[in-house]
Order: structure tokens, then C-alpha cells, then sequence
């Protein structure tokens, strides 16, 4: 078998350690880079690259990470702002498109919405999938049906996905003991932590928790309301055994807060912090209403801090103390969680914007803490840490964002970097290179031809 060797010439790249550097020659054997040279002009290329060599106009950055989808949440897009949009008419709404969804319907759903995140730039995806049975909880002939559907979609849209496979347990928290699930939520429902992990075991994640060559296993607890204490051991040895990923939402508002206070005690972080689910492979997703040392736990552990700002501002969550985790030493990440909005550059300065607001202040990040989050350690959260970084070495993912548009025209080699950070749309991305293959070339997706009629006809088939 012989090896694909490919090269681009990045008009711009951000590399780590140097910074925005231009002329940047990048070289790639298979699915990994294997040389990245800085001021190469076009004339002095080798002869053996330059006939092969593709020209990337613009800023060239890694592939970017999101660390935090629910890929069925897109069909809610704008539907839920009926009349004045209040979270029940939200969470409603999710009830009955999660009601809905079958194997099929899903797969269609999610690879529509992977395909509009590879042309946003995203390369990798961390989903967290808690739909895992058919109506009334009634488990598919394949109990991994529906989660082997979002793998499947991820491959058919061309991007990397690590599948955060979801304990859901409990209907809420209550001093009285854990409440029942009810309705859509059935389909959830594993029973208990023991039933999960056997489950998530017959993925048939290999030794290193790889589905296939672009997804991986990991797990979630999904909340401390969804998930008893006395449960939470099965699913963090199951994510311990692998070296997996594990996830949990925390803290996203403040009722949760106070039903771990009235169940435990304890808040929502102690209480992962007191299950061991905290540490340098756990991601804490929200982490809005942090009170008393939560921050110094987390950060203390070094768990990842996941943000979600477009859909924290869309649910009224809040707004979470990125700056104070990020000082205490919890690297952040970014997800588009709700698929209100899927753009990671709007997620990263929103990072910044929101700590502003909150503080009467500005300055707290620079751009290149906020394209870490987006990349770096975006993707070490889901379980790929040899992704994000344009070096010899790393899994060859590439984004380019076009400096040419209304929105980023002006731009220069000195400010390209917060240029983009701060005022780039994910319209703007314009080629897109996932394992040394391009994925999305000039705007357009090489495997998804017509992205938003595939999003069209998926959401009609799933509202009906
Ligand atoms: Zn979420």
C-alpha cells in the first residue's frame, strides 16, 4: 500500500509556539503531517511538491474541536422562540423532537448537522448522546443502534467524533432519592450504572477506545441530577479502563445547584470531585453556577472547562467564571451544545465578551488562548491529543479562514490571528483537510453536496 503525500502552501498559518507565521509549507504522508517549513516562498518549493502543492489563501489554523453537541438539538433551531420563548417552550419542543427520533431519522439528522459543522471548520466533534432507546425505553434489536447511527453519520460527513455515550439515569434529584424518568426520557434510560457500562461495552471500542479510524469512545455522566451518586462508579471505571474521555454537564443553572445541596450536601462539583469523575480526562460542561471552592476542584484536577457561551445566552443559563477556571487550571474548550448558532468563533470570543460584561472590564484573554480552546485542547478533551496543532507529527486537520471577506478584509499578518478570533463567522472558512484528505474545498463539502437541503429535508422528516 503506498502512502498519499500531500503539501499545502498556507498563505498564513498559526503554529504553535511562533505564532502567526506566513508562507508556510506544510507536508503530510497519510493521515499525519510530517513537515511544516515557515517562509517558503511559492518560487523555492521542491520541484517533486510544487506541481501537487495546494495554495491556501487566507489564515490556516488547525482543524477546530467541538467539544459539546447534542446533533439532534438543530431541528429546535428557531423553533423555540415562539411567542417569547421561554426555557419550557424549549425543553418541551426538545421532548418532541428527541420523541420522535429513529435510527434512521438520526442518522440522516446528525450527518446533515456534521456536514454544516465541516463547513464552519469543525473537524472533530464530541458528541453527547443520551438517546440511546426507542419509544418507552424499549431497547432496539442493537442496543447501540442509535449511538453506532451518530458514528455513521460522522463518517458520511467526513469528521472526526468522539461519542460521549450518556448515563441518564434519574428524572431530577429530590431529598426523598433520585425521580423517575417519564416520558421522552425513557428513551434515555439505561436502568443503572451497570447496565450502561455493559452496554457502552458492546461499542467494541479496541484497547486504545477506537470505533473505527475517526471515532473514538468516551463517556458522560450526564448531570448529577440525571445520574445517583451510588451510580457514578460503573461509568468512571468503564472511562478509566479505556483512557476514555469523561464528561459531565455541571452547574449549567441554578435549581441543579440547589437539588444536589437539598440531596447531598454538597454542590454539583463536590459531588463529582467525591466520586473521582474529576480530573485531566474529565471535561465539566457549563460549569456556570460554581459557588464556594467549586473553581479550586476543578481546577485543582485539572478538568476541563467546557463553555457553551451562544447556548448559555440562549437558555439564560449565565455566565460561568472562565477566567478564574482557566487561572486556576482548568484548560478551556468550546461547544455548540444546542446547535443554536454552530460557529466556534463565535463561541471563543464570546469567552472574552461575556467576562467582560460580567466584570466591567476588558482583557482577559488574548486570541490565541481562545483558537487553544477551539483547537488544542478542544480536541485533548475528546480523547485526541495528537490532533490540533499544525506540527511534524500531528493528525493532518487543517481549517482556512478566508481574509478577504467584509468581515475580516483589513486584516494583516499581525492582527490575522485576533482578526479571526474576534470578528470571523464560520462563513468565512474555506477549505477544510480532515486526515490529510480535503473535506470541504472553496466553501463547497466534497461529501455532502447540498448541505442545507440535507439539513432541510432531515429537520422536515423529524418535526413532521
Ligand atoms: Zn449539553
Amino acid at each position: 500500500m503506498t502512502t498519499t503525500v500531500r503539501a499545502w502552501h498556507a498563505e498564513l498559518a498559526w503554529l504553535p509556539g511562533r505564532g502567526v507565521c506566513p508562507d508556510v509549507l506544510i507536508e503530510a504522508a497519510g493521515d499525519r503531517f510530517t513537515a511544516v517549513t515557515p517562509e517558503v516562498r511559492a518560487d523555492d518549493i521542491r520541484d517533486d511538491l510544487r506541481a501537487g502543492v495546494t495554495r491556501l489563501p487566507g489564515l490556516t489554523l488547525p482543524g477546530l474541536a467541538n467539544a459539546h453537541s447534542h446533533a439532534f438539538h438543530r431541528a429546535l433551531r428557531g423553533i423555540t422562540q415562539v411567542g417569547l420563548g421561554t426555557f419550557w417552550t424549549w425543553r418541551e419542543r426538545m421532548y418532541q423532537v428527541a420523541a420522535g427520533l429513529n435510527p434512521d431519522s438520526y442518522l440522516a439528522l446528525a450527518r446533515a448537522v456534521y456536514a454544516e459543522m465541516a463547513l464552519a471548520g469543525i473537524t472533530c466533534v464530541g458528541e453527547f448522546h443520551y438517546l440511546h432507546h426507542g419509544p418507552e425505553g424499549v431497547p432496539y434489536a442493537d442496543p447501540n443502534e442509535m449511538g453506532k447511527a451518530v458514528i455513521a453519520a460522522a463518517a458520511q460527513a467526513g469528521i472526526r467524533i468522539t461519542l460521549l455515550d450518556t448515563c441518564y439515569l434519574s428524572g431530577g434529584l429530590s431529598p426523598d432519592g433520585p425521580q423517575p424518568l417519564t416520558g421522552s426520557q425513557l428513551r434515555f434510560g439505561d436502568g443503572d450504572g451497570e447496565a450502561w457500562a455493559a452496554r457502552a461495552e458492546a461499542l467494541g471500542a479496541d484497547e486504545h477506545g477506537l470505533l473505527g479510524p475517526l471515532a473514538r469512545a468516551g463517556a458522560a455522566i450526564h448531570s448529577v441530577r440525571a445520574v445517583p451518586l451510588d451510580q457514578m462508579h460503573p461509568v468512571i471505571a468503564w472511562a478509566q479502563r479505556y483512557g476514555a474521555p469523561l464528561h459531565a454537564h455541571l452547574s449549567e443553572q441554578r435549581a441543579e445547584n440547589k437539588a444536589s445541596l437539598a440531596a447531598y450536601r454538597r454542590t454539583p462539583a463536590e459531588v463529582l470531585y467525591d466520586a473521582g469523575a474529576l480530573g485531566p480526562r474529565a471535561t465539566a460542561v457549563h460549569a456556570t453556577h460554581l459557588v464556594g471552592h467549586d473553581v479550586d476542584l476543578l481546577g485543582g484536577s485539572r478538568t476541563y472547562a467546557c463553555f457553551c457561551p451562544t447556548t448559555e445566552a440562549d437558555l439564560a443559563d449565565g455566565i460561568g467564571p472562565a477566567r478564574a477556571l482557566a487561572t486556576a487550571g482548568c484548560p478551556l474548550t468550546l461547544g455548540s451544545d444546542s446547535q443554536a448558532v454552530i460557529d466556534l468563533f463565535e463561541e471563543a470570543r464570546r469567552v472574552e465578551l461575556d467576562e467582560r460584561l460580567a466584570s466591567g472590564q476588558r482583557g482577559h484573554f488574548r486570541a490565541g488562548e481562545l483558537a487553544r480552546a477551539a483547537t488544542t485542547d478542544g480536541h485533548a478533551s475528546l480523547g485526541w491529543p495528537d490532533a490540533g496543532e499544525i506540527a511534524a507529527g500531528a493528525i493532518a486537520d487543517l481549517v482556512t479562514v478566508a481574509l478577504d471577506s467584509p468581515r475580516l478584509a483589513g486584516a494583516t499578518r499581525k492582527t490575522a490571528l485576533a482578526s479571526v478570533v474576534f470578528a470571523a463567522s464560520a462563513a468565512d472558512v474555506r477549505h477544510v483537510v480532515v486526515g490529510g484528505q480535503e473535506l470541504v474545498q472553496d466553501g463547497r463539502h466534497r461529501l455532502v453536496e447540498d448541505v442545507p437541503a440535507a439539513l432541510s429535508a432531515a429537520i422536515r422528516q423529524v418535526l413532521g
